[in-house]
């Protein structure tokens, strides 16, 4: 049985003071509920550590959304993946397609990033999707197939243990306009069939493959009730506290 993982990709929003806002809120939310899945928040790098310090007595792990895939060095403007463990980080966004397409990031730097994350112990969301030309085309399952073989080029199963794949088209990230719940099933089973091929079919059983792009409240049961679903990457939902904890409720 896969738990599944709800995360909340905050990107470039929200300070300080909205940070320790949001959090309060987001634990106000929680109280007196249970549940089943596990919860990341995604914060700018600058509110990590604020972050960090705010869910030390709760379930909700800490995550970047980006890093670097040198050590340490002359870098300007870089973090790097110690760097984001010193600050309580477990997880990492990689691939996101918003760095794909305004930063440039190849499938071969998401590669990179992906080897030194794992290195450092940090636990990879690895974003993969097609845009809406390429699914018009009808060469999603062929991007998808090329992102993931790049990406995880060179890895062994055992080093990928951590992993978390993250479905994403990228028609469907903060447009309001969700994969229907059939698409992104389709997808996914695609993915999991095809990291059986490249590892075993035990690893890609085990695999948490997660769905993102216009998730919200209302459109989250469907989404996560699919077979091959288990979780979610948030984004704009994920900026309220009430919409975010409803979504991992649906879980
Ligand atoms: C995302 O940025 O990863 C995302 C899924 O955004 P949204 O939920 O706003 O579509």
């Amino acid at each position: 049985m896969r738990k599944k993982v709800i995360a909340g990709n905050w990107k470039m929003n929200n300070g300080i003071s909205e940070t320790v806002g949001l959090i309060s809120e987001i634990k106000k939310e929680m109280s007196g509920k249970n549940f089943n899945c596990e919860m990341i928040i995604c914060p700018p790098f600058v509110n990590l550590e604020t972050a960090g310090a705010l869910l030390k007595d709760t379930v909700l792990k800490l995550g970047a959304q980006n890093v670097y895939f040198e050590e340490s060095g002359a870098f300007t403007g870089e973090i790097s993946a110690a760097m984001l463990k010193g600050v309580g980080c477990e997880y990492v966004i990689l691939g996101h397609s918003e760095r794909r397409t305004i930063f440039g990031e190849s499938d071969q730097v998401v590669n990179k990033k992906l080897k030194t994350a794992l290195k450092n112990g940090l636990k990879p969301i690895f974003c993969v999707g097609e845009t809406l030309e390429e699914r018009e085309k009808g060469i999603t399952f062929k991007i998808i197939e090329a992102q993931i073989r790049n990406g995880l080029n060179s890895f062994t199963e055992s080093e990928l243990e951590n992993l978390i794949i993250a479905y994403e088209p990228v028609w469907a990230i903060g447009t309001g306009r969700n994969a229907t719940p059939q698409q992104a099933q389709d997808v996914h089973l695609f993915i999991r069939e095809l990291i059986g091929k490249m590892f075993s079919a035990g690893y890609a059983a085990r695999l948490i493959i997660q769905y993102g792009g216009s998730v919200k409240a209302d459109n989250a049961i469907e989404l996560l009730s699919q077979a091959d679903i288990d979780g979610a990457l948030v984004g704009g939902a994920c900026l309220k506290a009430d919409s975010f904890i409803k979504i991992a409720e649906a879980s």
